[in-house]
């Protein structure tokens, strides 16, 4: 299998999972949304990305792309993979606030921020999904990728084990971290310590 063909399924079978879980999270409260945040100007990335272009072509989605709603159908958004990274890391204020502690809200923005950090500098310096030019995505890296995959997966882990157990221990703390930052300054210690212990 050539290297962007290995990427583009590894990709895909990661966003597979975690739009598996941010859904049933976020369905919720989206069903009952009236200010639905989804917009074509927004999904218009996905089609003028090649990167997700060749997602959609490798797993067609059941309907096309409309010119007024973009993905938007009235059950919701017609990809299940090739999504843009901003489609899983926006959260609105409705669902951070339903969060029931601060950690809870911090896993979770963890979590919404997977997809981004696994095509971070892929090429160039350019995110995967921003890589305009499709004979480079020939250049990228398969080494490298496959570095961001295992950093994002352990993540994912965690999240998915402390959604059961509520725990995170310090190495799982430091985990998540090097995704985005543990704000220390806004747990209080006290919510940490019996995580630790
Ligand atoms: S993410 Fe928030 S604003 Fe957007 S559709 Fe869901 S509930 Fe509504
Ligand atoms: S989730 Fe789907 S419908 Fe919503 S902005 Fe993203 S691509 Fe468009």
């Amino acid at each position: 299998m050539a290297d962007l063909d290995i990427l583009l399924s590894e990709y895909a079978k990661f966003e597979n999972s975690l739009r598996k879980v941010m859904s049933e999270i976020c369905a919720p409260h989206c069903c009952a949304c009236r200010r639905v945040c989804c917009r074509e100007e927004l999904c218009r990335e996905t089609i003028e990305s090649p990167f997700l272009c060749l997602l959609h072509q490798k797993f067609p989605p059941p309907s096309a792309y409309c010119s007024q709603n973009g993905w938007l159908t009235r059950s919701g958004c017609a990809l299940s993979i090739g999504r843009a990274p901003v489609c899983y890391h926006f959260l609105c204020t409705d669902i951070l606030a339903s969060q029931r502690t601060p950690i809870d809200g911090y896993v979770l923005e963890v979590l919404a921020d997977l997809v981004n950090h696994l095509g971070k500098n892929a090429f160039a310096g350019r995110h995967l999904v921003a890589i305009m030019n499709p004979d480079d995505l020939y250049c990228v890296k398969l080494t490298r990728f496959k570095k961001r995959l295992a950093q994002v997966r352990s993540a994912y882990n965690i999240i998915v084990d402390y959604f059961d157990y509520a725990h995170l221990d310090a190495e799982s703390i430091s985990t998540l971290s090097r995704i985005r930052p543990f704000p220390s300054d806004k747990i209080a210690s006290n919510m940490i310590a019996p995580m630790l212990a």
